[in-house]
């Protein structure tokens, strides 16, 4: 009886967070296109992030999200001014559905070459299905799209003189990618992070998880290679991370300085390593 009971409680729990994730209203708000710093624009809505870098070769897209993301995006591009069939690279910073669902529709229309770190390949080619945890849920699959170029820890995206670089930060999900790159404004030269996700989601087993064994090594490898890096410019796959909503306001104020955050870095990192730190503890004390 208490088995049925527990069953009951967990197939709830995880459809009402199924269904916060798909009614999260900003995720779907329009969020106003605007310059980073250097090359580097935001084109996504107030939480689904997507960056645009642009060179003279044409332009990067930092996540696709969901389907019904691209004409947001394809908007906010031509918004600033550029045109949405001069991407040429497609990248993500993880392949779940909310950052990479619209990867088939972007591709069609640009014709973008889609790279995309390699423990990541597999799920966005299957469109979702061989995902660790959601594989089995068709509320989380997309439209699958074919990857041009297999990315690995450390890899280096190139277009047009600019470079970006690849760190697997994985956990939640197995080829999870955090950007950085280096940016100047006003002669200053600025490290820039757009953080993948640290997050471990709610049902997510960090202890004798089948279909990811290496789960607890691969979140706490991530979090080496995050306390690492340096950032002078904090940003993320959600804007929630950095806090895009509370520093707009500033940047459209006239402060250029508004996402220069290293404090705010260092604390989001160490909040969410001792989140997982946490969670951890309570799935190993719970075996
Ligand atoms: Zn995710």
């Amino acid at each position: 009886m208490r088995k049925v009971v527990l069953i009951v409680l967990f197939l709830l729990a995880a459809s009402i967070a199924r269904l916060i994730a798909q009614s999260n209203p900003a995720w779907t708000r329009p969020f106003p296109p605007f310059h980073i710093a250097g090359n580097l624009y935001y084109v996504g809505s107030e939480d689904l992030a997507s960056y645009m870098i642009a060179t003279p070769q044409g332009l990067i897209l930092i996540n696709s999200s969901l389907e019904s993301s691209v004409p947001l995006i394809r908007k906010s591009v031509e918004g600033l001014g550029f045109h949405f069939s001069d991407i040429r690279i497609l990248l993500i910073s993880h392949a779940h559905d909310d950052h990479c669902a619209g990867s088939a529709a972007i591709i069609k229309l640009t014709g973008a070459k889609y790279e995309v770190m390699d423990g990541d390949v597999s799920v966005v080619q299957s469109g979702g299905k061989t995902d660790f945890h959601y594989g089995g849920d068709p509320h989380h699959r997309y439209p699958p799209a074919h990857v041009d170029r297999i990315l690995h820890d450390g890899s280096i995206v190139r277009l047009g003189g600019f470079a970006l670089t690849a760190h697997l930060t994985p956990g939640h999900t197995r080829g999870t990618t955090t950007w950085t790159m280096d940016e100047t404004e006003s002669g200053r030269v600025l490290h820039v992070v757009i953080v993948g996700s640290p997050n471990v989601n709610p049902g997510y087993k960090l202890v004798g998880n089948k279909t990811y064994p290496q789960i607890a090594a691969d979140y706490k490898r991530g979090f080496a290679i995050l306390d690492k890096l340096p950032c002078d410019i904090f940003l993320g796959a959600h804007g929630g991370y950095f806090d895009l909503t509370g520093k707009y306001p500033r940047w459209k104020a006239g402060d250029r300085n508004a996402f220069i955050d290293p404090a705010g870095y260092k604390a989001y990192i160490a909040d969410r390593e001792h989140a997982f730190q946490t969670e951890l503890a309570r799935q190993s004390a719970a075996k």
